[in-house]
């Protein structure tokens, strides 16, 4: 989508701190990092929240969590003390960005419940 900031980042037109690349997903650390290891993973193509996934991307949504966060966490480190992930959905699920994104968040003990 032409004016969606997560697709111009995808797709190189903007710069970001970019931690994984290929053909259908991209991650990136997050410019407001909330812990010390802050990734975004997206897919590449414009799906505007988790909901909009259909059964044609069913393989693009395995390929993020089995391939992307595993590869991810152990290139930053995390993968043997842990990390969270969150997607947040919606309004009330404090999506701010329409373009559905994984939060991989790590490098220190989180807490529960989240705000
Ligand atoms: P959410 O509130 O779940 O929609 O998360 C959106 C996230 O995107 C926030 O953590 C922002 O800090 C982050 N963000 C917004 N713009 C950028 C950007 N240009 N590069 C990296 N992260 C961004």
């Amino acid at each position: 989508m032409s004016d969606c900031i997560f697709c111009k980042i995808a797709n190189g037109e903007i710069d970001s701190k970019l931690i994984y690349e290929d053909e259908t997903v991209a991650a990136f650390r997050d410019l407001n990092p909330q812990v010390p290891e802050h990734i975004l993973i997206v897919p590449k193509k414009h799906v505007a929240k988790i909901t909009d996934f259909t059964e044609e991307d069913k393989n693009l949504a395995a390929h993020i969590f089995v391939d992307v966060v595993h590869e991810i966490a152990k290139k930053i480190g995390v993968d043997e003390n842990g990390f969270r992930l969150v997607v947040n959905t919606g309004e009330d699920g404090g999506q701010t960005v329409p373009h559905l994104h994984v939060h991989l968040l790590g490098g220190r003990k989180m807490t529960w419940p989240p705000g």
